[in-house]
């Protein structure tokens, strides 16, 4: 759209007020322009606590030299043109103002090039007018300039802080902006000195990386809402990571960074049982919203949004970030249906997450365990003793450990399976007596196919007959299952739509689960010890090989709080 001044029935509209209050005001007027012309990359220079100078240089779209003249006066904007409009809003700017407020009160250079303009265009602004205007050289994108804010404002000026509070204030800024946008490039540089600057690879870790530090993009959760409405995506930090301010955390709704106490409440409720009171998690949760649903003409300065459906956008959060947490929410996960519940959260401590997986239900009123661990390394565990013929007990550094026995051994075996291939050294376990498999055409066609793959995980198999085939080995890891069932379930296995990515992957998952202990198989403490110590080498003893949970770990500072001990 072409800049223009809005019709005076839209201003009226507008929610007024003063736009620029502090030097952080104008960066973040300054930013938003640029992010709106799709710029990549984003330089924020200060001088003198942003009173003396502020810059903003991008790579965005630039503005027609023609059109700026436009830029020192209010409602001035290409971003809307009708106030209907203001319902469907989609970019960061709207109301036109906010160039044409930083010119009131301080001295405004711009330089711009425009594709296909051959060359840049300066003007520089008093009072909102154009007072000197030239062609110089520039590639694509715009630098605005700000300098003297509030010089002939001496009442505004003494309601400035001291410089670090306000350096401080354009930091958190851009600080904002850069988790906001992982994928634009942001630098900051104060007095001279660069004090941010993001990579702009569009992952939002790095992004964090940067801001929060390497540790703790490192054990950030990774908040996977997209199948919620609104959609809530991001990252969040695991109990361990905690600061003493709410200021870690930040939400963004349709990119917007916003301050919603509402959000917030729905973040503590995700963290009830977790954090105490005193204690906050780093969050960047970023909230897609259909424009309509939100009205984002109710502040000045455009920090507060407000939902038209409030309840429905704090369950969204508050599930997004249990999910992230690994706390399963009652009643909504039933057998039977497949869920990516955890698998994205998994990513983060670098466990399986290319299956879709099937948790169990944990009422989220007692929210006293773990299955997130803070890393793959399982410490060293004593063994108590097996529940339910089902789990094995053990005791760690660190408190109890619960343990899976049948998706525990899956999670071994897979990974012999997967290493003796790499190695190519299967392990193969010879019949005393050959047995004969009955198969479906199907079965049939199935298997035909993958005789090879097959051999190459040591089974000696060949057809006998009419959809009858002889198996005269199997691989070690399944020598305690039927042959028969093994090489049916297989060939039935190897047609259905699992989600693996290839049928080696598939064989080697199918194998691991049938040569696996069983739930409810009684074992002695000497297996369980087996059991345990192999665990423990496990590159990912946390979850079997379809990526549920293996361990379930309740916390010894956590159980000592539910007995009052804490
Ligand atoms: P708004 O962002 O609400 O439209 P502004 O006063 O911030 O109002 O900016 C006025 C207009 O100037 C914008 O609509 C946009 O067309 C143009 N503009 C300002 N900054 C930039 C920039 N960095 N790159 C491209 N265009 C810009
Ligand atoms: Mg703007």
């Amino acid at each position: 759209m072409p800049i223009k001044i809005l019709p005076a029935e839209v201003v009226s509209k507008i929610a007024a007020g003063e736009v620029i209050e502090r030097p952080a005001s104008v960066v973040k007027e300054m930013v938003e322009n640029s992010l709106d012309a799709g710029a990549t990359r984003i330089t924020v220079e200060s001088q003198d606590s942003g009173v003396g100078m502020i810059r903003v240089t991008d790579n965005g779209s630039g503005i027609a030299p023609g059109e700026l003249e436009l830029l020192g006066k209010r409602y001035v904007t290409s971003k809307i043109s009708a106030a209907d409009d203001l319902e469907r809003i989609n970019t960061l700017g709207f109301r036109g103002e906010a160039l044409a407020s930083i010119a009131a009160v301080a001295e405004l250079e711009i330089l711009t090039r425009r594709d296909p303009e051959p060359a840049g265009t300066y003007a520089a602004f008093k009072k909102g007018n154009i007072i000197h205007r030239e062609s110089r050289a520039r590639t694509r994108g715009t630098t605005v300039t700000m300098r003297y804010l509030f010089r002939h404002f001496p009442a505004r000026l003494k309601f400035l802080r001291a410089s670090s509070t306000e350096n401080g204030h354009v930091t958190t800024l851009v600080t904002q902006y850069a988790l906001a946008f992982p994928g634009v490039k942001f630098s900051l540089v104060i007095d001279n000195h660069t004090t941010i600057q993001t990579p702009g690879t569009g992952n939002l870790r790095d992004a964090v990386a940067e801001i929060y530090g390497p540790e703790t993009a490192r054990q950030m959760l990774e908040i996977d809402g997209t199948d919620l409405v609104p959609a809530v995506t991001g990252l969040t930090s695991p109990a361990s990571v905690f600061r003493s301010t709410r200021n870690y955390v930040s939400f963004f709704v349709n990119r917007r960074w916003v301050r919603s106490p509402l959000l917030g409440r729905a973040v503590e409720q995700a963290y009830v049982g977790w954090l105490t009171s005193d204690k906050h998690p780093v969050v960047i949760a970023s909230i897609t919203i259909p424009p309509q649903d939100i009205d984002v003409n109710v502040h000045p300065r455009k920090v507060e949004v407000r939902f038209r459906q409030e309840p429905v956008v704090f369950a969204a959060v508050e599930k997004a970030v249990k999910k992230a947490l690994g706390i399963a929410p009652v009643n909504t996960v039933s057998a039977g249906s497949v869920t990516t519940f955890g698998t994205q959260s998994q990513t983060a401590v670098g466990v399986d997450n290319s299956a879709h997986s099937l948790p169990p239900a944990i009422p989220d009123t007692v929210p006293l365990w773990r299955i997130q661990p803070d890393s793959n390394a399982l410490p060293v565990l004593r063994v108590v003793g097996q529940l339910a013929n089902s789990y094995v007990l053990a005791e760690g550094p660190d408190g109890l450990y619960l343990i899976d026995q049948h998706a525990a051994h899956e999670r071994i075996l897979y990974e012999r399976i997967q290493s003796q291939l790499a190695e190519r050294k299967v392990e193969v376990q010879g019949l005393l007596e050959p047995v004969t498999v009955s198969l479906s055409p199907r079965q049939e066609e199935l298997l035909k196919n993958n005789v090879e793959t097959l051999k190459r995980f040591g089974f000696d198999i060949e057809p006998f007959g009419s959809r009858c085939w002889l198996v005269r080995s199997v691989p070690e890891v399944v020598r305690r299952a039927d042959p028969t069932a093994v090489v049916s379930e297989l060939a039935d296995g190897l047609g259905d739509g699992d989600t693996a990515p290839s049928w080696e992957e598939r064989i080697a998952r199918s194998l691991a689960c049938h040569g696996a202990i069983k739930a409810g198989d009684t074992l002695s403490h000497e297996e369980m010890r087996q059991l345990v110590r192999e665990l423990e080498m496990a590159r990912r003893p946390y979850t079997c090989p379809h990526g549920r949970p293996a361990i379930v770990h309740i916390d010894s500072r956590q159980l000592a709080k539910q007995f009052g001990r804490g």
